[in-house]
């Protein structure tokens, strides 16, 4: 039977890929976005159901559980991303505040509010996953900042959904090429040297990422839970 996935940020980048690859399985797929445009390509190319909504915001949260499916197999916790890239160049201490409380806001309280708002849809031999990041263990600033507490969060999560037979992860990418987070600010230098660091010596694609996604949600991983999977090409390692 086909499960019921929701995709958060899923009309560009690694949402879109993974989107794009649970419907090719034949699941029943919704996707998200604040804007509508960039959700109609994967729409109209793979027939996922696409709403918008700001995952920030309980009010349109309430309003999207209007749409969706009474139950949920698995919930995928992409929308984010580093709002630095999107910064007014202010410095002053009242813009750091509302810059840093917007980093946690895009990347931690959208998962968090979620899988709240979710809670009572996720089913038994569900899956909800994060889009984590190598900056949670590397650093950058209030972004790296959301996504180590996306990660510490989850934590009691996985605790809170197991006892559900659901589990819960993060997984957490390296640099990743041909998506719009870097919004065209990735210096030339900058990515030759984000790739340096890597083992394989490329950059991640997103496909790279839904490799991952589709076994944390598969049969396969019923005992991982709680967990941090790391997809960087030797970037950054736990030992
Ligand atoms: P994209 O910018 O292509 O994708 C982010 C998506 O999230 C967009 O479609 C955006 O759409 C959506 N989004 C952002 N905020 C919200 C929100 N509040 N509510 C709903 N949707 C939202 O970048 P990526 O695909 O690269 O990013 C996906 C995830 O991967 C992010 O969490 C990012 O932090 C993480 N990541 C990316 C890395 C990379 O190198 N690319 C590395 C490590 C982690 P819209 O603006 O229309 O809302």
């Amino acid at each position: 039977m086909a499960r019921n996935i929701l995709v958060t940020g899923g009309g560009t980048g690694i949402g879109r890929a993974v989107a794009l690859h649970f419907a090719a399985q034949g699941e029943q797929v919704v996707i998200t976005g604040r804007r509508p445009g960039p959700l109609e390509e994967p729409a109209r190319r793979s027939g996922v159901r696409a709403l918008v909504c700001d995952h920030t915001d309980p009010d349109a949260l309430t309003r999207l559980l209007g749409e969706l499916p009474e139950r949920i197999d698995v919930l995928v916790n992409n929308a984010g991303g580093n709002i630095m890239f999107d910064a007014d160049g202010r410095t002053d201490l009242a813009a750091y505040a509302r810059d840093f409380r917007a980093n946690l806001d895009a990347n931690l309280v959208t998962a968090a509010l979620t899988t709240k708002a979710l809670d009572e849809r996720l089913v038994e031999g569900g899956a909800v996953m994060h889009i984590g990041s190598i900056a949670a263990d590397q650093g950058a600033g209030s972004y790296g900042a959301s996504k180590a507490g996306l990660a510490t969060w989850n934590i009691s999560l996985a605790h809170e959904l197991g006892a559900r037979g659901i589990t819960a992860n993060v997984v957490a990418p390296g640099y990743i090429a041909d998506t719009d987070f870097f919004r065209d600010q990735l210096a030339d230098e900058r990515r030759a040297q984000l790739i340096a660091n890597t083992a394989t010596g490329r950059p991640g694609s997103p496909e790279d990422i839904v490799g991952a996604v589709a076994f944390l949600a598969s049969p396969a991983a019923r005992h991982i839970t709680g967990q941090v999977l790391h997809v960087n090409g030797g970037a950054h390692t736990t030992r």
